[in-house]
């Protein structure tokens, strides 16, 4: 693949000797997208032709402003908050002001002068207003089971800050490899077939997080954004809402923008079967070309709220009300119990309830023998142990096996809001670009199936 490559034959990464024509950087051999990528400004590179075909880098880089160097005229409409304790950078214009993190809740905000550029390429406005947004978060905390009362609380709601988020939207060209296994029933004959497609599609403006106050988990959840209402940036849209800077480039996160890719390559692989064959052994390999980034903001309204030591995040799409988020739950009684007593549980619940009950059969019994201890004494304990053996039944039946079922069925159960979701790949899709696919599939056997279920057998021609 890689001509006169000497440490590439094997697939490994390497660093080739060129450098790169834009940073004089060195270029690693990326074996993901078969490129050759500059990992200091994120061009890419073909490896044969020494061609630039893309580039996961920003058209323009924010300049950062160094100490006592003057602030672009601009820029002078924008302030910016650095928070004391969790060291979250926000930016706002200059009559919006920042009384606590949105992040972490501290209300140590220090404010100063822009350290740096702000510049983003677009940005989406704000749609859902914070009425709305917290009728929403009342509505997400009531359809949670048991959520602890401060998350019910104005005080928790009223947090909820409006921010711009700064994304990165990526686009390429892709070349997916799929070779696979492929088994097609038809009457009593099995034919198999040996699956070799290349496909060609294009994706466009797929989001990654340029903040690491806001995980790439949670923007998937709340995506997509219409790019369609996205304008030009201009301060007056940051009035009552904070920016966050970003802190971490496109060109630092190739690996998760590659990992994202190839799952969406698996994706359309995968739809190119159309349900003909019984498919074993897939593998797919995506390749990219004519990466583009462009940086947009893109309207959330965020809360994090800190319980028990843990951090629950909040997130809702200020363009389209999409939410997302996780609360903890608060544990019954029962389920205290359990957590602590483990599988003991409907012993020591048991255990309890013969207790409980000892007293008024001693009372009934001592009616009974008030003048034999020995009697007394014996049935007493044969009662106790009755009734132990009875609430043990009911409890490990009714209780605890119940309980245990519906622990075991709330985990396999999708929560609505749950965090692991992602836009399928037709989201980002380039319909009017060029879908192509090459097949290659080959023929590889026919086999004629006798016999009853248990009894087969396959007969090769
Ligand atoms: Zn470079
Ligand atoms: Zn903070």
């Amino acid at each position: 693949m890689i001509a006169g490559g000497t440490g590439f034959d094997n697939g490994l990464s390497g660093t080739y000797s060129s450098k790169c024509a834009g940073c004089a950087g060195n270029l690693t051999y990326d074996t993901s997208i078969g490129a050759l990528v500059c990992h200091q400004c994120g061009k890419v590179y073909d490896s044969q032709s020494m061609e630039e075909t893309g580039s996961f880098g920003l058209a323009f880089r924010e300049k950062e402003y160094a100490e006592g160097e003057p602030v672009d005229t601009e820029d002078l409409d924008k302030v910016e908050y650095v928070c004391d304790s969790c060291g979250a950078q926000i930016i706002t214009d200059k009559r919006t002001t920042a009384t606590f993190c949105s992040f972490c809740g501290s209300p140590t905000l220090i404010s100063r002068r822009l350290t740096r550029q702000f510049k983003p390429d677009m940005i989406i406005p704000f749609k859902i207003d914070k009425e709305r947004a917290m009728d929403l978060y009342d509505e997400f905390v009531s359809s949670a089971k048991s959520v602890p009362k401060d998350f019910r609380s104005a005080k928790v709601r009223e947090r909820l800050s409006g921010i711009y988020m700064p994304v990165w939207l990526v686009g390429a060209d892709c070349i997916t490899d799929v070779t696979a296994s492929g088994k097609r029933k038809d009457g009593d004959m099995v034919y198999s077939h040996d699956l070799s497609r290349v496909i060609s599609y294009s994706l466009a403006d797929v989001p990654f997080t340029g903040s690491g106050k806001m995980s790439q988990r949670l923007l998937e959840a709340v995506e997509p954004f219409d790019l369609t209402e996205a304008v030009e940036f201009n301060t007056s849209l940051l009035q009552g809402f904070y920016a966050y800077k970003y802190d971490n480039l496109p060109e630092r996160m190739i690996d998760k923008i590659e990992e994202r890719f190839n799952i969406y390559g698996e994706e359309f692989g995968k739809n190119g079967f159309d349900g003909l064959y019984e498919v074993r052994s897939d593998n797919y390999i995506t390749a990219l070309r004519r990466v583009n980034v462009r940086y947009c903001m893109v309207p959330v309204w965020f809360m994090c709220y800190e319980y028990e030591g843990l951090y629950y995040h909040f997130v809702i799409n200020g363009q389209t009300g999409e939410v997302c988020g996780r609360l903890p739950e608060k544990d019954s009684f029962f389920a205290r119990i359990v957590k602590k007593a483990g599988k003991f549980t409907p012993a020591l619940v048991s255990a309890g309830v013969a207790v409980l009950l000892m007293f008024p059969a001693w009372l009934f019994l001592r009616e009974l023998y008030p003048e034999d201890p020995e009697l007394f004494w014996m049935y007493l304990l044969i009662t106790l142990s009755v009734i132990f053996g009875a609430s043990f039944i009911i409890v490990y039946k009714f209780a605890y096996i119940s309980y245990v079922r519906r622990q075991l069925a709330k985990e396999s159960e999708k929560n609505p809001h749950e965090l692991d979701r992602r836009p399928p790949v037709e989201q980002y899709l380039v319909y009017d670009g060029k879908i192509e696919m090459e097949n290659r599939d080959r023929f590889g056997a026919a086999m004629k199936v006798t016999g009853d279920m248990n009894n087969r057998n396959y007969h090769f021609f």
